[in-house]
């Protein structure tokens, strides 16, 4: 049953010939084959992940030392993967073969990784539920009749079923981080450019961060390490050198300072959900750690912000697509502006559109100032609370997201309710910190439960390692949905 071992467990297995990657493939493609009913998947690549693995049993054997070497992934269907379909949830894009890897792509296919295929996500990552992806929604494998949550859905579900060991994500506003929490597994957000964005179909490109979506911190890591690094190609990317994350998850928690946003743990959180995040900070509590009350005064206004600069963004990044150079194009068009306007139409979804009018809105003349350079203004002020905070305490900790993982359908039609989801996450990709969630038990419903920590900027490491002391004496993070 190699799908019950963790990423850096199977790497070990394969490093000691005690399984091939041409057998670990298999495996998870037998499961994904088995478990279609959770739409996690948009496109599989049995042919070229076989070919792929084959290809890194013979380095194994020559003993190469790559540190993905043989280990099977799955990306989002956000990154642009040479020669295989990249569709980011959207029909304006459902016959897009990319001619390029995103630099994720690349790095992971570098360190030796075999992709199966590519995830189902909400269309271009706008979206907490995964169900405004065109390929239909993604079900939560904890409960088939809830989302996953999202916009990272395909690749949360797939991985809390063991459909693959580990996959990426890209978060903009909370999108690794929730669907982490409804799914039961650790998600990272970096800090805005240790991941190169070079290749990922950008949403709000100020926002967007690529990371990991594991069973663990330990396999967190392990992909942080693969994902990250400068890159020539995207101007925000970072110059730092990537830590050793792995070396550094054996940390003294003694004295480590978790401050405890007052705004995280009011009412508007679910009971269950907030008794679990206590209970786990009890545990760091006991492993050394120190429990400080900080404050966040200007959270509440971090979703107006967030949704301001965000459709702004997608507005912009979004004109690309009209049907001239890639992707869908209407039929029977009687001029050029006819093309644009019915293949826009035709190819974008509801929620897309709404972001699309939203965003134009909010930058045309005459609103530019009253919206978008108020967003702006605001956006500021929450990273300098941001900035106090850090002042008193090392890790900012909270819970991911209010409530666990919601039915299907349930907030579909109430666009508000659906942005509300991203209260704890959405502040902290405006700050361009890092943030992880974690599992942290589960409610009465069987639900899992995330706990965010959110680090100073480029201290990913420090959140690795927090989290990593409390799955040595936890094993929330080893459980498995029934049936999987
Ligand atoms: N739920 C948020 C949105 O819809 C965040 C999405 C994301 O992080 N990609 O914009």
């Amino acid at each position: 049953m190699p799908h019950r071992y963790s990423l850096s467990t199977l790497r070990d297995m394969l490093r000691q010939g005690e399984i091939s990657s041409v057998e670990l493939t298999r495996h998870f493609l037998e499961r994904i084959e088995r478990f279609t009913d959770l739409n996690a998947f948009i496109t599989v690549d049995a042919e070229g992940a076989l070919a792929a693995a084959d290809t890194a049993d013979q380095a194994i054997a020559q003993g190469s030392q790559a540190p993905l070497i043989g280990l099977p992934i799955a990306h989002k269907d956000i990154f642009c993967t040479r020669g295989i379909l990249t569709s980011c949830g959207s029909k304006i894009l459902s016959n897009f073969i990319s001619p390029y890897d995103a630099t994720v792509v690349e790095h992971m296919h570098r360190d030796g990784a075999v992709l199966l295929g590519k995830t189902n996500m909400d269309e271009f990552a706008m979206g907490s539920s995964n169900e405004t992806s065109f390929f239909g929604p993604v079900r939560n494998p904890w409960d088939r009749a809830r989302v996953p949550g999202g916009s990272s859905g395909g690749s949360a579900a797939a991985v809390a079923a063991r459909l693959v060991p580990a996959a990426t994500g890209t978060d903009t506003g909370g999108s690794i981080r929730q669907p982490a929490a409804f799914c039961g597994l650790t998600g990272l957000k970096p800090s805005y450019g240790r991941v190169s964005r070079y290749g990922m179909i950008a949403f709000a490109s100020s926002l967007d961060q690529a990371g990991p979506l594991a069973q663990s911190a330990e396999d967190a890591a392990l992909l942080l390490a693969s994902m990250a690094g400068f890159d020539p190609r995207d101007s925000t990317s970072m110059t730092q050198v990537t830590p050793d994350y792995e070396a550094t998850l054996e940390m003294d928690l003694t004295g480590l300072k978790l401050g405890l946003p007052r705004e995280f743990f009011d009412e508007s959180v679910d009971g269950q959900v907030l008794q679990g995040v206590r209970d786990a900070l009890t545990i760091f509590e006991q492993m050394g750690a120190q429990l400080i009350d900080v404050e966040l005064p200007n959270s509440a206004a971090g979703i107006p912000c967030y949704y301001v600069i965000a459709p702004a963004e997608a507005s912009s990044n979004l004109a690309r697509f009209d049907g001239v150079r890639y992707g869908h194009r209407a039929a029977d068009c009687e001029d050029l502006l006819a093309l644009y306007e019915k293949t826009r139409a035709e190819g974008f979804g509801e929620e897309v559109k709404r972001r699309i009018l939203i965003g134009t809105y909010a930058l045309s003349a005459g609103y530019y100032d009253a919206y978008y350079l108020k967003a702006q203004k605001i956006r500021r002020i929450i990273a300098e609370d941001f900035d106090r905070a850090f002042k008193q305490c090392d890790i900012i900790a909270g819970p991911t997201a209010p409530t666990s993982a919601f039915g299907l359908g349930e907030k579909a039609e109430d666009p508000v309710a659906m942005y509300l989801n991203d209260i704890f996450t959405n502040t902290v990709n405006l700050a361009g910190l890092p943030a992880l969630s974690l599992p942290a038990g589960f409610d009465h419903s069987g639900l899992p439960i995330g706990l965010q920590f959110i680090g100073r900027f480029m201290d990913e490491g420090r959140l690795l390692g927090a989290a990593h002391r409390y799955q040595q004496v936890t094993n929330w993070h080893q459980q498995l949905p029934e049936g999987f």
